[in-house]
């Protein structure tokens, strides 16, 4: 999608701090850290959001789960670490791209709701 602010960092358009990449997902450092590692992986076809995710499409997420934690581990997230996707107005969804933020480095308060 032309419009798309995670469309444009996946064709290059935008500039990421990447941390990941492969043909499917591409995963980078969230520009506004909630925590001392932010990281967001997002599948590199437009889905919007969870919602999005159909029987058809759902293999790219399975992707990311694979990738996540080699992810994490490369970043030393040894602790532990929270996988989180907000879905819609109601979870705070800001960026209408499917994207799973890894957050991790410090632990993690439990405020979710
Ligand atoms: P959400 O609020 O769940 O939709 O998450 C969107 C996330 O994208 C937020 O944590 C933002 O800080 C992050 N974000 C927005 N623009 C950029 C950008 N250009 N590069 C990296 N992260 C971004
Ligand atoms: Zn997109």
């Amino acid at each position: 999608m032309s419009d798309c602010l995670f469309c444009k960092i996946i064709s290059g358009a935008i500039p990421s701090s990447k941390v990941y990449e492969d043909d499917q997902i591409l995963a980078f450092r969230d520009i506004a850290p909630q925590a001392p590692t932010h990281i967001l992986v997002i599948p590199k076809t437009h889905i919007p959001s969870v919602d999005g995710i159909t029987a058809e499409n759902s293999a790219v997420v399975a992707h990311i789960f694979a990738a996540i934690p080699a992810i994490a581990a490369a970043e030393g997230l040894t602790g532990g670490y929270r996988v989180v996707s907000n879905c819609g107005a109601d979870a705070g969804q800001t960026v209408h791209h499917l994207h799973f933020h890894i957050l991790g480095g410090k632990p993690l308060s439990l405020e979710m709701a």
